[in-house]
């Protein structure tokens, strides 16, 4: 019998991405000094209010490459005051725009410390230190940033809910037929659900800004064009689409990413993915974009519903 050497028994070599998460809470202000009073507040509403608001962030990372002899990508202890030395013990309780060079709005190369301007400070930051593949940063439960290490692009996403009704049928078919395929989903006067809708958008981070769009102007297309038109409705019933197309979670994925593509373009932005979760056992997910960022980082998947 061949015995397995000590290296290979504990997995040396072979490849792994693991995760680690940590905590910071700051406060930052946005308020560009070449810009009026009025100017500063039109633009960035109440973010541009003295002294500045702050947040409880979520950082997490994520490490690759393969296992020592000890069976890990890195020694977890290690990672962790990697973290701390560079980013957390640097940045907790303490006011972004003063914390670090590139948010000082003074200097000409300062831009705002918005979420998705600060994870890609923080990549490059910590990179020198660290094997990362990707990094999510949450500024709150409904607002988070990705950044994969590719320049000046960075994905942020916007959480938001509706409620609505639907019935699972199709007009075509008998009841008997429709239940058949849809079990009680088809019952003939409905049912409705509390639907939780990400919105992720792609784009270029102003150098300035920080920005990979306007956030309000983001918000305010997904209130006027998805929210306002599909809460407290009936599917099948209210929104003319479904009269014959049955509101499935995908289908009402679909909808929603056919109404929001082509706006969002027109605040500098793409939109890369819709996640519509029906309830807490199953979600839709509809890509509109090559790589999706799942597939680059199937890790942030697994955090995103913890
Ligand atoms: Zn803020
Ligand atoms: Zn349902």
């Amino acid at each position: 019998m061949t015995e397995i050497s000590s290296k290979a028994r504990h997995g040396q070599g072979r490849n792994c991405v693991i995760t680690r998460r940590a905590y910071f809470s700051a406060s930052h202000r946005y308020w560009l000094p070449e810009l009026s009073a009025d100017d500063n507040a039109s633009q960035f509403g109440p973010c541009s209010l003295s002294p500045g608001h702050g947040h409880n962030y979520e950082l997490i990372v994520s490490l690759s490459g393969g296992l020592d002899s000890n069976g890990m990508v890195l020694n977890l202890s290690d990672v962790k005051q990697y973290i701390r030395n560079e980013i957390t013990d640097q940045l907790d309780f303490r006011f972004l725009n003063e914390a670090w060079p590139e948010f000082d709005l003074t200097k000409d190369k300062g831009c705002l410390a918005t979420t998705e301007a600060l994870v890609r400070i923080i990549w490059i930051r910590l990179k020198p230190y660290l094997p990362i593949v990707a990094l999510r940063l949450y500024e709150h439960p409904r607002l988070w940033a990705d950044y994969l290490g590719n320049a000046m692009d960075a994905y942020v996403t916007i959480r938001t809910h509706f409620a609505a009704a639907h019935r699972l049928a199709k007009t075509e078919l008998s009841q008997k037929e429709n239940e058949a395929i849809y079990g009680k989903c088809a019952r003939p006067n409905g049912h409705g659900h509390n639907y939780l809708l990400d919105v992720t958008v792609r784009g270029t981070i102003h150098e300035r800004t920080g920005m990979v769009c306007d956030l309000l102007a983001l918000q305010r297309l997904v209130d006027d064009l998805v929210i306002e038109p599909l809460d407290h409705t009936h599917l099948n019933k209210d929104i003319p689409y479904f009269t014959n197309c049955v509101p499935t979670a995908e289908n009402i994925a679909l909808y929603i990413s056919d109404r929001l593509a082509n706006p969002i373009k027109t605040i500098g932005a793409s939109l890369h993915k819709i996640r519509l979760q029906e309830s807490p056992n199953n979600a839709a997910e509809v890509y509109l974009e090559q790589p999706q960022i799942n597939t680059t980082s199937e890790i942030l998947a697994a955090i995103e519903t913890t």
